[in-house]
């Protein structure tokens, strides 16, 4: 058995940032463990190849989640990255900080240092922003951002139509404000996919105290009393064991982290005898209040042709694309097609932006593995602060078998409010003579008149998930907060969970920045650097 200072489970957005960081001490030894393969595809590189992996066996968890009482009973199936980089190897490269006042919302409950003042020194250091650094932002990070062109018609028609709905063009929605319509900023470096894998990880494993083990998987944490002392793991159907001197770090995302908590004896005491497995540390709320966001998309046909890339492309056309983007990292292939989009309040009643448009300027499910490309554009169309919250439980301790996960969407009156508020204002949005042009027949009409029962039903049949899981291992200091303000899970030594499940709660927007985020800041507190000082810019939606 090999020891190591701290081993780290997952390479995923946020275990590379941890492994990375720690790594800049020389005189540690840190070992990380993934379940997955290495990145090394061009499907995973080209950004506009990001459905390609989606359906890769070896490079994806999929679980099944449902059934969803508030849908009709419907179930759904959850990918997640299963490779080096994790779920920022196969995501929508969208990038979104969130709201300032999120982080606000984070100290209000009780977490003091999570203010957005106390993240904003970590937004900075983690990135690379293509309009340079500024009070708000960073300019020298390892995380590059490029703004997309949104030169086509199609992304101009909708940053046309949505200033004539009532939104301002805001150039900026990662600095002082959030609301309004915005070409939007990618996790994309000269054409090519930035992950914390590529980001991070890759640059730390050249220094030599930062071993990778791929195709790793994780079974349980091995205890000694209340003492994380290191991880049972497998490769290729082999047993081992890895010793930890210092902490045992959980990365393995939201689905993962509380799964291997439960699998080691950490979680509700009850939960785990009806499984087998005697409760080592009672924690009631490892596993729950689970969050998501949850979308739909309000889908228009084209009155022409020529408005969607990428239709009826033959084998020819998808040659040229691809060999522009080998040769020039340019082109289709260096978009991720998410070029355009919005935040908005759904009422006048709501405080700040609780619904996101994220734009696809072409019909097809392109997050789901089908690439079915049609002309005709697509509003997805996100609640990004539901209150309904699921849970994760233990369907078997064998660690192969993934957890049973129900995530309770829509199960909020005021999130069915809010979203079809929310869809029925798109719909508005659409009727703007910025889209005269290129508005064709609506695939779901009359969005706008329908009763809300109406809408509900539609919404119940439609509504998918925007694979944003979070806060099941949550940091706070009620009984059924999992980890402490620096991840520590309660009741334990040496074991950490640093990824999204230790989200206080849902951010307004995507989460891979944040969560990287939270790793910049936790790394800092196990290295036991000096918290940087506050930075208390002023932001639009802030309470005074
Ligand atoms: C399809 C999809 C689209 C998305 N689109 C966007 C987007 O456009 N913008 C955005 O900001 N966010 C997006 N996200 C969300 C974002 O990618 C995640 O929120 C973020 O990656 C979460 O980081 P994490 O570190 O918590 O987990 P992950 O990045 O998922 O990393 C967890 C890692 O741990 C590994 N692991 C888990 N269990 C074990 C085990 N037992 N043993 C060993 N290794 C293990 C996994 O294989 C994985 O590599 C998307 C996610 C998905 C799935």
């Amino acid at each position: 058995m090999k020891r190591y200072d701290y081993i780290i489970v997952g390479a995923g957005a946020a275990g590379s940032v941890v492994a990375a960081r720690l790594g800049e001490n020389p005189a540690l030894r840190i070992l990380v463990l993934e379940a997955g393969p290495t990145d090394n595809t061009i499907f995973v590189r080209m950004p506009a190849a990001l459905s390609y992996p989606l359906t890769d066996e070896r490079r994806i968890w999929s679980f099944e989640t449902g059934p969803e009482a508030a849908l009709d009973g419907r179930s759904m199936t959850h990918v997640r990255g299963r490779m080096l980089g994790g779920s920022g190897s196969l995501n929508g490269m969208v990038y979104v900080r969130g709201n300032p006042r999120d982080f606000d919302a984070w100290a209000a409950a009780g977490l003091p240092d999570w203010s957005y003042a106390h993240c904003l020194p970590y937004f900075k250091k983690l990135e690379r922003y293509d309009g340079g650094e500024n009070e708000y932002r960073g300019g020298s990070g390892p995380m590059a951002i490029t703004t997309l062109k949104a030169d086509l018609p199609v992304f101009q028609a909708f940053l046309e139509a949505g200033q004539q709905a009532g939104h301002r063009l805001n150039p900026d929605y990662n600095a002082f404000a959030q609301e309004g319509v915005h070409p939007y900023q990618a996790n994309i470096e000269n054409g090519v996919r930035a992950s914390g894998g590529r980001a991070y990880l890759r640059p730390a494993l050249s220094r030599g105290n930062v071993e990778l083990k791929l195709d790793a998987l994780v079974r349980r944490v091995t205890l000694a009393g209340r003492r994380a002392t290191g991880v049972e793991y497998e490769v290729g159907g082999t047993v081992m064991h890895a010793e930890a001197e210092r902490e045992v770090i959980l990365c393995g995302g939201a689905f993962n982290s509380p799964h291997l908590l439960l699998l080691s004896g950490i979680g509700p005491r009850a939960e785990l005898a009806e499984r087998g497995i005697a409760a080592a540390i009672d924690l009631p709320g490892v596993g729950k209040g689970l969050q998501d966001h949850v979308a739909v998309s309000v889908r228009y046909r084209a009155r022409r042709k020529g408005v969607s890339p990428a239709v009826d492309l033959n084998l020819l056309q998808m040659a040229m694309i691809g060999a522009r983007w080998m040769l020039f990292r340019s082109g289709l292939g260096a978009t991720n097609l998410w070029e355009v989009g919005s935040f908005f309040r759904s009422s006048d009643a709501i405080e700040y932006a609780n619904i996101q448009h994220e734009f696809l300027p072409m019909l097809g499910e392109l997050m789901h593995g089908k690439v079915n490309i049609e002309e005709g554009f697509q509003y997805q169309t996100c609640l990004m602060r539901p209150r309904s919250k699921g849970a994760l439980t233990l369907r078997s301790a064998d660690p192969r078998v993934l957890p049973q996960i129900v995530l309770n969407y829509l199960s909020d009156p005021d999130d069915r409010r809010e979203l079809i508020d929310g869809v029925r204002h798109t719909d508005e949005i659409i009727q703007q003579r910025g889209w005269d042009d290129i508005r064709g027949e609506a695939l779901t009409p009359g969005l706008r008149s329908q009763t809300d029962d109406e809408v509900l039903a539609w919404l119940k049949q439609n509504v998918g998930t925007q694979y944003h899981p979070c806060s099941s291992c949550r940091m706070g200091i009620d009984d059924m907060a999992v980890v402490d303000n620096e991840g520590r899970v309660r009741e334990t030594e040496g074991l950490r969970v640093v990824d999204a499940s230790v989200m206080p709660q849902i951010t307004s927007g995507n989460l891979h920045c944040p969560t990287t985020m939270i790793a910049e800041k936790l790394a800092d507190r196990i290295a036991g650097n000096p918290p940087p000082a506050a930075l208390d810019l002023p932001y639009e939606d802030q309470v005074r």
